[in-house]
C-alpha cells in the first residue's frame, strides 16, 4: 500500500513529517509520498519559490526512511488540484491500495476541492489528527464520508481506494506560518519545529526574512 501527502511545504516541518512517518508505520505503506503543490488552488501564493519547497521536502525526507519525495505536481505547474495528481499516479501502480493522507484541516474542506467526489474512487482517504482541528463525530460526517468508514488499516489493504479511516497519530503542534513568523521577527525557531537541514537552507537562500506575519 502507497501513501501521498500533499502539501505547500513552505517550508516542510516536522508536523509534516513526524505525523506522516507514524501513518506510514500504522497503516504499513511499504512508501509515503509527499508531493509538493506547484501553486494551491485555496490559499495565498506560497512564499518560498517551487524549487525552493522542493528542495526543502528533498532535505527533509533524507532524514525519514520510508518517505520519498514526488515533483509531479511542481512539473506539471499551474494549480496543482489533487484529483489530476491521484489519477497520474493511479496509473502508473495500477490496481495497488493507495492512501492520500490529509489532516483534520485539510479534511474539514474537502467538499470545496476540484472534483472532490472523484477523490474516494482513486485513493482511500486518511484523515491524520492535527492538534487544534478535532476530528468529526462519526454522526456529522455527511453520508458519502459516513458509508465508507473503515475500522482500521487492515480494511484499507484489501481493496485499492474507497475506505475512510480517522488515524490517531503522534500530535506536533506546528505550523508553517508559525515558522514563516518567526523567522521574519528575526527568531530562530526551535530545534523541535523543523530539520537543522532546512532551517539552514532557509538561511543560507534568505526566505522568509521579509514576510509580514
Ligand atoms: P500553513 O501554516 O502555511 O497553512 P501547514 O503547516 O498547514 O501550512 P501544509 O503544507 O498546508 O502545512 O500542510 C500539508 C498537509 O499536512 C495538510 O493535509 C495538513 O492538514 C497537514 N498538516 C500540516 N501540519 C500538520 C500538523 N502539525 N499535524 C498534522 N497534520 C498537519
Amino acid at each position: 500500500m502507497i501513501g501521498i501527502l500533499g502539501g505547500t511545504f513552505d517550508p516542510i516541518h516536522y508536523g509534516h513529517l513526524r505525523p506522516a512517518q507514524d501513518a506510514a508505520r500504522q497503516l504499513g505503506l511499504t512508501e509515503l509520498r509527499l508531493v509538493p503543490a506547484a501553486t494551491p488552488p485555496h490559499r495565498r501564493r506560497p512564499v518560498a519559490h517551487a524549487a525552493q519547497r522542493l528542495r526543502m521536502v528533498e532535505l527533509a525526507v533524507a532524514e525519514f526512511p520510508g518517505l520519498a519525495v514526488d515533483d509531479r505536481e511542481i512539473r506539471r505547474g499551474g494549480l496543482s488540484y489533487t484529483v489530476p495528481t491521484l489519477e497520474s499516479v493511479r496509473a502508473e501502480i495500477g490496481t495497488t491500495p493507495l492512501c492520500l493522507l490529509l489532516g483534520t484541516d485539510a479534511f474539514r474542506d474537502i467538499e470545496s476541492w476540484h472534483r472532490w467526489s472523484r477523490l474516494p474512487e482513486l485513493a482511500h482517504l486518511v484523515v491524520l489528527g492535527r492538534p487544534g482541528f478535532p476530528a468529526p463525530d462519526a454522526a456529522d460526517l455527511p453520508v458519502w464520508a459516513r458509508k465508507r468508514l473503515v475500522a482500521g488499516p487492515g480494511e484499507l489493504r484489501t481493496r485499492s481506494a474507497g475506505g475512510l479511516l480517522f488515524l490517531e497519530v503522534e500530535p506536533h503542534d506546528v505550523s508553517a506560518t508559525r515558522i514563516r513568523a518567526a523567522i521574519a521577527r528575526g527568531e530562530t525557531p526551535p530545534a523541535e519545529w523543523l530539520p537543522a537541514s532546512v532551517l539552514d537552507y532557509i538561511r543560507r537562500n534568505g526566505i522568509y526574512r521579509s514576510e509580514a506575519a
